[in-house]
């Protein structure tokens, strides 16, 4: 089963009320079994709702509400849908940068655009349990690495 974040399937779950469609992570999925996940619709927020990043150990909104609470328990609520499911998760595809989604680098905190070195909320749930992630960005990677054999 792969896990992959609601909005790159086209949900409209992002903060502004879009989605995050993405043709390379749709084909990607192509045949598999998927469950698709959106930490902060699970922590209660709604779409459209302003942008929030982490700052330190909270998250906080841009206009500047703490929203850690309902970040941690949409996470722990994925999670929890993720082991119940019965089903081996094999990988994760989440939305790359994302307070909650992000691998590896997410937006500072100063809402900027400045990334630094840091995991989504939900991504470090999925980590701990030793389930690989990958964002939208490596799927396009894999995807020239196939084209160019
Ligand atoms: S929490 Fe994840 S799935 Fe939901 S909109 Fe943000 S990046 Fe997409």
């Amino acid at each position: 089963m792969y896990i992959v974040s609601a909005c790159l399937l086209g949900a409209n779950c992002k903060y502004n009320g879009g989605s995050n469609d993405n043709e390379a992570v749709k084909d990607f999925c192509e045949g598999h079994m998927i469950m698709t996940v959106c930490p902060e619709t699970e922590g209660g927020l709604e779409a459209p709702r302003p942008p929030a990043e982490q700052q330190g150990e909270k998250v906080v909104d841009r206009e500047g509400k703490d929203l850690t609470a309902e970040f941690r328990s949409g996470a722990e609520i994925c999670l929890r849908k993720v082991l119940d499911s019965g089903e081996e998760p094999e990988i994760a595809i989440l939305k790359a940068n994302s307070p909650s989604c992000g691998s590896c680098f997410i937006y500072d905190g100063t809402f900027t655009g400045t990334l630094t070195e840091g995991d989504g909320v939900f991504t470090k749930l999925i980590k701990a349990r030793g389930i690989k992630v990958l964002t939208e960005k490596d799927i396009v990677k894999t995807k020239v690495k196939e084209l160019k054999k």
